[in-house]
């Protein structure tokens, strides 16, 4: 840990390929023992910020520090970080206790065979210890990879799309392991994925990117809630886009007045109004009527089209029986924050 509180830092990192700014001024700042997930469309520059910070890549400018030092052009293999990415890296004639060991092999004999055996118990299979590769199945494999990235005590874990060759019941356990396994360890940890599930459900805080820089840093529910840009809240969870009339901190949708996350000094506005946030009530004097409805199992995804407008609303589950298609419904909204979608408002 360092004096400032601050493990690994980006700092005004710029790198081009051609014409593409792959990162554009990135600066983010890890605290010691926190995992940030880098999260954001396909390239906007989320591995190439966790390679340059690897040292697999050179920035054209800037600097990465690692606890408080400048490790800026030194090599990949002194800079002490475990790395796990998406496809399989262990060695194929190696059984899962070797392959943990591979990264130990200059420490001594004894110390390292019972170090990586208590790597496999923390990942959870000492039980297959003795098997190869193509004896374990993705998870597991991706279990072995954890175990020796973080055998060899790493300052900064970096996962490049851990879970996203898995299926997705064994990606959502994985997952929680992950979580589980990295604040019991405390590795600062640097997590690259596309998975807006996985980044929200796993990160202390999430970083969304965007052409080459963050376009917000916060814990999860923050991102999530109070998303700082359209951009954000467009690409992290769904969202209905519903014209209103802005008034300073205020917007007025379907007749509803709600909270802006911020002001605007605009007149009129496209809101960007979480389904969640949209309950959908059967009245056979309402304005509008279910155009559809899907079970999700705890929940319900309702579409209802009111006017020229289709509002999509999520209800508790149980509701779907009340909500055929043809009800006449209102809807109500809730009133949490939204945002106005930037690109389209009006002064
Ligand atoms: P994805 O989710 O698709 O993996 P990403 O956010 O990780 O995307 P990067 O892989 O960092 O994005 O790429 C950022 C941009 O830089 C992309 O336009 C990509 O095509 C480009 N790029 C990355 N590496 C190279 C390279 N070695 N040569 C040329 N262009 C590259």
């Amino acid at each position: 840990m360092t004096e400032s509180g601050v493990a690994v830092q980006l700092e005004d990192l710029r790198r081009t390929f051609g014409a593409v700014h792959a990162l554009d001024g990135l600066d983010l700042s890890l605290a010691p023992g926190e995992m940030v997930a880098l999260l954001g469309p396909s390239g906007c520059g989320k591995t190439t910020a966790l390679r340059v910070l690897a040292g697999l890549e050179d920035a054209d400018s800037g600097r990465v520090l690692v606890g408080g030092r400048d490790i800026t052009g030194m090599p990949a293999n002194r800079r002490d970080m475990g790395m796990v990415f998406q496809a399989y890296s262990l060695f194929p004639h190696l059984t899962a206790l070797e392959n943990v060991q591979f990264g130990l092999r200059l420490r001594k004999r004894a110390a390292e065979r019972s170090r990586a055996a208590d790597m496999l118990d923390l990942v959870g299979i000492s039980a297959h210890s003795g098997r190869y590769p193509h004896q374990l199945s993705g998870g597991q494999q991706q279990r072995v990879a954890l175990a020796r990235a973080l055998a060899i005590q790493p300052q900064v874990l970096l996962l490049d799309e851990p879970l996203s060759a898995l299926d997705a019941k064994v990606r959502v356990q994985l997952r929680d392991e992950i979580k589980r396994i990295q604040s019991e360890v405390g590795t600062t940890t640097l997590l690259v994925t596309h998975d807006q599930e996985e980044a929200l459900a796993v990160a202390d805080r999430v970083g969304v990117m965007r052409e080459g820089r963050l376009e917000q840093l916060d814990a999860p529910s923050e991102v999530y809630r109070r998303p700082a840009t359209s951009f954000v809240a467009d690409f992290v969870g769904l969202s209905n886009r519903l014209p209103g009339t802005v008034a300073g901190d205020s917007v007025t949708v379907l007749g509803a007045t709600l909270p802006l996350v911020g002001s605007s000094t605009a007149t009129a506005g496209t809101a960007l109004v979480r389904p969640e946030s949209i309950d959908v009530v059967p009245d056979p004097a309402g304005p509008g009527r279910v155009q559809s409805a899907s079970f999700l199992g705890a929940t319900s995804r309702v579409s209802v089209r009111l006017g020229d407008t289709v509002v999509v609303a999520q209800v508790p589950g149980e509701r779907l029986a009340a909500l055929t298609p043809g009800t006449a419904v209102r809807v109500e909204l809730r009133p949490v924050p939204v945002v106005l979608d930037d690109a389209a408002v009006a002064g």
